[in-house]
């Protein structure tokens, strides 16, 4: 399963690196970088939380 996002959605907002901060992180510029576009093993709940919380929808899943 791979994680897909919409970089013209993404605000930035940090949602999802509060819930998954394994796989998200946003920088001081407010950038968001994923660390790993699989979703990892053993962190399938987190990251679809995570798509499933972003405020803007930015967030997908392929794959499933
Ligand atoms: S929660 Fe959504 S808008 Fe916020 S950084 Fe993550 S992907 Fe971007």
């Amino acid at each position: 399963m791979r994680i897909v996002v919409d970089w013209d959605r993404c605000t930035g907002m940090g949602m999802c690196e509060s819930l998954a901060p394994d796989v998200f992180e946003v920088d001081d510029d407010g950038s968001l970088i994923v660390h790993s576009e699989e979703v990892p093993e053993g962190q399938e709940g987190e990251v679809r939380e995570a798509v499933a919380s972003c405020p803007t929808e930015a967030l997908s899943l392929e794959g499933e």
